[in-house]
């Protein structure tokens, strides 16, 4: 296995010596300026006598994009001018390019008559040669039609991005300052009701255009106040987080009104802003909002049961009869994950720390349930006893998924029951679909949520819920509004186990920031018959994935879905790990990666043997397919009741297969050989046209990047490479990724196009089939 692995890590330096060319080809594109460029065509056909992978029906696109990207406009521009001297039909990745150039260039300054006529000419000629544009087609064009104020064409072509995706960030807020720009408030507020639906916030372009609209309107004071006090319960109601940049506008803009304006810190302790020293209000709950909650996992668990919780509805059946016996709790333990806020630890030590946290709140006469796993009871028999003497306890099967067990309890338990748990709770997909719904159930988290952490003396450090809601509130005349921090250096290294949902808050900030003032408090005295406005804006640090957060979840939904056996001998090799050396470690790493079972291999064990394996098998080998697949409860649920129903077919429980049933399934094979040489040959077709291109893939569904997950895997396989992380640098990794994801977004489309198809004949049981009758795909 060493000897692999030595193998493959010599064939990636070799290759890596290899690409060295491409960079030199960049690097001569992205150096060039003014005073050395004379000749475009003769600087093209140096690049190009540069071997690499610029080549002559991609270095018009690359070109454009680096001198855009490095913001060397005139050059750009220079380049657009020879391209158009030459007039000839310019590749899709220049088109792109070019609109992309034109849109940047509109921030600054009028586009010309030329550049207009560029973006319209484009627009319909794109649409007229290809009847669905993919997405990044579709996002540069509605930039560049924002640009020209196409507001109507911009529109359309958001509507066909949601053809296949979301729209971006940006494209919602381009096309919302757009419609500021315009004057078109109604149009501008109605889009950003559907960004917010599909989980877009709004970015500085379209705050700032707002901001600008309103000034624009307005003169008298207090009428501009009136409608930026518009902007801010719109931020408050969804609990949104501005930009830096928007808060310093509106600095601006209160500094010109002579108001004060200034930034504010905000104590976590008890929500104290330093400038006005009032506190911030903790927005309970109403009845009816805890009641609405309550109802939905009431509902969830009757209507979706076993997609919610990932159970048998045995085992749904007695959890919920025991919550009815049991409730209400004071407050409701994630033991597996309290557990594993020790780390990499001994069983015994997690189930001490377990205990103390339990103890913890049995010293202040709280009623406690504690959820935990089956297999948590081999940890330590005897501390196991003691903990359920102190506690009622349940213990959900291994496999069931406890985050949603652990809120359906405290929040079937009534208003009052708080939960502990060192996560975030992101798990909560049964609400998610509501965006009201999801804030309602982000303060009543924040209101009920205790967060375990281990202290340097490794015992439990227990962070009391917020005593204020991190949102934008307005209190005696007062805005206090949460602003997004810039990351720096101090907030990616800091971390001190504050989990995001707290970095995400003001608060979190102020303790490791306290020496630098960035607050900012603007106010307004006199010439006001309501009296003193303060405007207080806090910042907060930027929303950022802890990658050791998210880590810690993998592993730990690794460990609890695999065999006891299994997990043993991985904690062991954790805790020896700290002893290695760095070379070691990652040797070991490199091996425990491949001693792993791929997800193709279960796969396959699932599609041969699910018909015959014992239930829990089953269930395990989903697991870990859910695991690999990224998939969700409800996605996983209908895929493998697909698969079943397909297996069920193939052969029978005794694998008895008629002569009948033989010949059809010679014929489905014969078709399904067909089926793949065609689509190879598609494949391979539009792979060349993909590598010609240089374009990046967005990923934007988990299904999307599992798919792609796989491809990369033979990929690699194929290259006798090893599989490249996403994150690797290396020049071959980047191109073995971009080149499985750009193939998973051809599957997507062709299952998806295989599915609109379905509806209008609807014949073979066998999903590749269906592929057969389709017209050549658009990609
Ligand atoms: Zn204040």
């Amino acid at each position: 296995m060493v000897a692999r692995v030595g193998l493959r890590l010599i064939s990636q330096n070799a290759s890596f010596v290899k690409e060295k060319n491409f960079d030199e080809q960049i690097e001569q594109i992205k150096s060039i300026d003014e005073h050395n460029l004379k000749d475009w065509a003769k600087f093209k056909n140096d690049i190009l006598s540069i071997q690499g992978n610029v080549n002559q029906k991609n270095i018009d696109a690359v070109i454009l994009k680096y001198t855009t990207s490095l913001k060397k406009y005139d050059i750009a521009l220079s380049f657009a001018q020879h391209l158009k001297s030459k007039e000839e039909e310019l590749s899709l990745g220049t088109i792109n390019s070019l609109l992309n150039l034109y849109y940047e260039i509109s921030k600054k300054e009028k586009l010309t008559k030329d550049q207009i006529k560029f973006i319209l000419d484009a627009h319909k000629s794109l649409y007229s040669k290809y009847k669905v544009l993919e997405y990044s087609t579709c996002e540069r064009l509605l930039h560049a039609l924002c640009a020209v104020n196409e507001t109507e064409k911009a529109l359309k072509v958001l509507s066909d991005i949601h053809l296949t995706t979301t729209p971006s960030h940006s494209a919602y807020s381009t096309l919302v300052a757009t419609f500021f720009n315009l004057n078109k408030k109604k149009k501008a507020l109605e889009l950003i009701d559907e960004s917010i639906k599909n989980k877009r916030p709004l970015l500085e372009n379209a705050y700032g255009a707002w901001i600008d609209y309103v000034l624009r309107k307005y003169k008298d004071k207090n009428t501009i106040h009136k409608y930026l006090d518009e902007i801010y319960s719109f931020v408050a109601k969804n609990c949104a987080v501005i930009p830096l940049n928007t808060a310093n506008k509106l600095k601006e803009v209160y500094d010109t009104l002579n108001w004060n304006a200034g930034l504010a810190r905000i104590k976590k302790v008890d929500g104290q802003c330093s400038c006005c020293m009032d506190k911030l209000d903790c927005l309970t709950l109403t009845n009816d909002e805890f009641d609405k909650l309550q109802r939905i996992v009431k509902e969830k668990l009757i209507v979706g049961s076993d997609l919610f919780l990932k159970t048998s509805p045995e085992e749904l059946k007695s959890f919920t009869d025991f919550v009815d016996k049991t409730a209400p709790y004071d407050i409701v333990l994630d033991g597996l994950n309290i557990a594993y806020g020790v780390g990499m630890a001994s069983h015994t030590h997690k189930m001490k720390f377990l205990n103390q946290v339990v103890d913890h709140f049995v010293r202040q006469n709280k009623k406690i349930l504690l959820l935990g796993r089956q297999h948590m009871m081999r940890w330590n028999m005897k501390m196991m006893q003691q903990i359920m003497q102190k506690t009622k306890c349940f213990f959900t099967e291994n496999v069931s998924q406890d985050d949603p067990y652990f809120i359906t309890a405290a929040i079937l338990s009534g208003p009052h029951t708080d939960i502990v748990s060192k996560d975030l709770l992101r798990g909560h997909k049964f609400l998610l679909r509501d965006e009201s719904l999801i804030q309602i159930f982000k303060r009543w988290q924040w209101q009920h949520q205790w967060m375990i952490f281990q202290n340097p003396q490794k015992r439990p450090s227990i962070q009391a819920p917020l005593k204020f809601t991190p949102c934008a509130q307005k209190k005696n005349n007062t805005w206090h509004l949460p602003y997004e921090q810039e990351a720096s250096p101090v907030i990616a290294h800091v971390n001190d186990g504050i989990p995001d949902l707290y970095i995400a808050t003001p608060t979190a900030f102020i303790l490791r920031q306290l020496s630098v003032p960035t607050w900012i408090t603007i106010s307004k005295t006199g010439g006001n018959r309501t009296g003193k406005f303060t405007y207080v804006i806090m910042p907060t640090a930027s929303r950022k994935i802890d990658p050791k957060d998210k880590q810690r979840g993998s592993r730990q939904n690794l460990n609890s879905s695999s065999d006891q056996n299994v997990k043993v001998v991985r904690m062991d090799i954790e805790e020896s790990r700290s002893k290695m050396t760095p070379r070691i470690r990652r040797n070991m790493e490199r091996v425990e990666m491949l001693a792993r079972p791929n997800s193709r291999r279960l796969r396959s064990l699932w599609d041969e043997k699910c018909a015959i394996l014992p239930r829990d098998r089953r269930d395990k080998i989903k697991s870990a397919l859910e695991e690999d697949y990224f998939l969700s409860p409800e996605q996983t649920e209908q895929y493998f009741q697909a698969f079943y129903e397909s297996s069920k077919r193939w052969s029978g429980p005794g694998g008895m297969v008629s002569r009948k049933e033989h010949a059809d399934r010679s014929k489905e094979l014969r078709q399904r050989q067909k089926w793949l040489v065609n689509f190879s040959a598609q494949v391979a077709y539009r792979l060349c046209d993909y590598i010609a291109k240089g374009q990046k893939e967005m990923l934007v569904s988990n299904r999307l990047r599992s798919i792609a997950d796989v491809v990369l895997e033979r990929v690699a396989e194929i290259l006798g490479e090893p599989k490249p992380t996403r994150t690797n640098p290396g020049r071959l990794p980047r191109f073995m990724v971009a080149i499985s994801d750009r193939i998973a977004v051809w599957i997507e489309n062709a299952v998806y196009r295989a599915d609109a198809a379905e509806t209008e004949s609807s014949k073979g049981p066998d999903e590749h089939m269906r592929l057969d009758a389709e017209k050549p795909l658009i990609c």
